[in-house]
C-alpha cells in the first residue's frame, strides 16, 4: 500500500530554521503564538513530504495568531535594517532562494533539499549578514548536525 504524500508550501528560512532545531534534537510544543511550526517540524523529515517554497505567509503561519489579514504583524528586533518581520522574511527568502538557486516551480523532498542546505552552510555569513554572528555561528553548528541527523535517517532502511 502506497503511503500518503504529504505536501507544504513553505518559506525556506522556516526549514532551515527546522534543519537547525531538528540539529539540536528538539521536541517542540506548540507555540504561544498559536502557529503550525511544531506540527511541520514533526513530520517534515520523513520520505513522504514535499515541499514547494514560497515567499509570502505560509503553512508554518497556519493559526498564528499574528496572522492578520495574510498579514504577518510581528516585528524583530535583531538587526538595525528592518522592524516588521514580513519585510525582513520576504528579504531573507528571496535572498536564500536566490544564493542556493532553488526551483520555486518543484517540489523537494527534504532529502532532496540536502545539497541546498549544503549551500546554505557555505554561505551562511552572506545570507545572514546583519545578525549577530555568535548566532550565525551556532546556527550552522546546528543546521550542520541536521543535516547528519537526516543523512543517517535516510540511510535507513
Ligand atoms: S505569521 Fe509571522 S509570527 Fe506567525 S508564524 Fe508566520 S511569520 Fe511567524
Amino acid at each position: 500500500m502506497s503511503q500518503r504524500t504529504n505536501h507544504y508550501n513553505l518559506r525556506v528560512h522556516h526549514v532551515c530554521d527546522m534543519v537547525r532545531d531538528f540539529g539540536q534534537e528538539l521536541t517542540l510544543g506548540t507555540h504561544p503564538y498559536g502557529h503550525s511550526y511544531s506540527k511541520i517540524f514533526h513530520r517534515i523529515f520523513t520520505k513522504d513530504s514535499q515541499i514547494r517554497f514560497i515567499i509570502e505567509n505560509d503553512d508554518v503561519c497556519q493559526n498564528c495568531c499574528k496572522l492578520i489579514k495574510n498579514q504577518c504583524i510581528d516585528s524583530i528586533h535583531h538587526r538595525k535594517d528592518f522592524f516588521s518581520k514580513q519585510e525582513f522574511n520576504n528579504y531573507l527568502d528571496q535572498r536564500i532562494i536566490d544564493i542556493l538557486e532553488i526551483d520555486i516551480m518543484k517540489e523537494y523532498s527534504i532529502q532532496e533539499f540536502i545539497p541546498y542546505l549544503e549551500t546554505y552552510c557555505e554561505n551562511i555569513n552572506t545570507i545572514y549578514h546583519g545578525n549577530e554572528e555568535e548566532n550565525t555561528k551556532k546556527r550552522l553548528q546546528n543546521v550542520l548536525r541536521g543535516i547528519n541527523r537526516i543523512k543517517t535517517l535516510f540511510l535507513q532502511p
